[in-house]
């Protein structure tokens, strides 16, 4: 019996911001706006 080792690199599921709608993985800050549960706690600075 050999186990389907695929099964183990699944990407994670990405969440959508409810911010800036960007993708963000869960349970982190959105890289995007810096926002997380509902509050910003990253600074994020926009170019230009
Ligand atoms: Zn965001």
């Amino acid at each position: 019996m050999r186990r389907a080792y695929n099964s183990t690199l699944t990407l994670p599921q990405l969440s959508t911001c409810p911010q800036c709608a960007a993708p963000y993985v869960p349970h982190r800050v959105c890289p995007a706006c810096g926002f997380y549960k509902g509050r910003q706690v990253l600074t994020v600075t926009a170019g230009a």
